[in-house]
């Protein structure tokens, strides 16, 4: 299989479109496999379906070495079942299906959130335990995907993972973060501090996250450090809440 065909799962999303443009940029021959299409590009082949559903999944991953898998449900939705169901057990789905179909590298999209227990984390690296509690259900559910993607890398057999944990992501075509929170602040429904008005977010800018997949996913080798880890990722200072 060539090592410059690979999937997106999620690839119509906000992350996942920057990143396939990018992997098409670089070369890449790029299969998106997503429950809608929401743009058309030269060379890329979209696969419509749930990543629930394994028969759907394989026909986008034949004959690809590399899967990103960055789709998941809003962050807002309060609904336990569904991040459940896609997150954890569309996750083990995604897995046995890259077994089934011959891929080599997984590259999952976590979220800091993981390592967030409801309290301030500064200059916080991967070696933080996950959250006992976390925040809500799709942090919850981020957590065992990661676990699940985490543990599944294995060597002996050709098949390695990696996690990349992002925090906020910004950047064109963005449909939620920025947008919602220029819109509140809009409508003057922004005029509380929490804390003393010190507190940090970190938020990452679309393309260094896109370019942390690509380095993690060209770095992804037998021997690098990098399997099985999670990293988080942001621009160019450390980790804050
Ligand atoms: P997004 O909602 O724009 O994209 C997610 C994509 O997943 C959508 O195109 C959606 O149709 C697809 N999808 C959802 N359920 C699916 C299913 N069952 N089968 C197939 N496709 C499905 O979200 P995004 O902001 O691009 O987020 C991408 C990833 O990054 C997610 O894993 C998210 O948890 C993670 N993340 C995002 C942020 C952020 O600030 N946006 C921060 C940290 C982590």
């Amino acid at each position: 299989q060539s090592s410059k065909r690979c999937a997106v799962i999620g690839g119509s999303g906000f992350l996942g479109r920057h990143l396939v443009e990018k992997l098409a940029d670089k070369g890449y021959t790029v299969s998106v496999f997503d429950i809608r299409q929401s743009y058309e590009l030269p060379g890329v082949t979209f696969y419509l379906g749930d990543l629930c559903d394994k028969q759907a999944l394989l026909p986008a991953l034949r004959d690809v070495s590399l899967v990103f898998h960055c789709a998941s449900p809003a962050p807002g939705a309060d609904d336990r079942a569904l991040f459940e169901r896609v997150n954890i057990s569309g996750t083990r789905t995604v897995i046995q299906a890259c077994h089934e179909a011959g891929v080599q590298k997984l590259v999952l999209t976590s979220s800091a959130s993981v390592v967030f227990e409801g309290t301030d984390i500064k200059n916080g690296k991967e070696d933080l335990p996950y959250a006992k509690k976390p925040i809500d259900f799709y942090t919850l559910t981020k957590i065992q995907q990661e676990k699940l993607v985490l543990e599944a890398c294995d060597k002996e057999n050709g098949f390695l993972t990696v996690a990349i944990r992002p925090h906020g992501i910004f950047g064109p075509r963005d449909p939620q973060l920025v947008p919602i929170l220029v819109d509140t602040a809009r409508r003057g429904k922004m005029k509380f501090i929490i804390g003393n008005g010190s507190n940090l977010v970190d938020f990452t800018y679309v393309e260094n996250v896109v370019h942390g997949h690509v380095l993690a996913a060209e770095r992804l080798r037998p021997e690098s450090p990098i399997c099985g880890q999670a990293y988080h990722i942001t621009n160019d200072e450390p980790v804050f809440f």
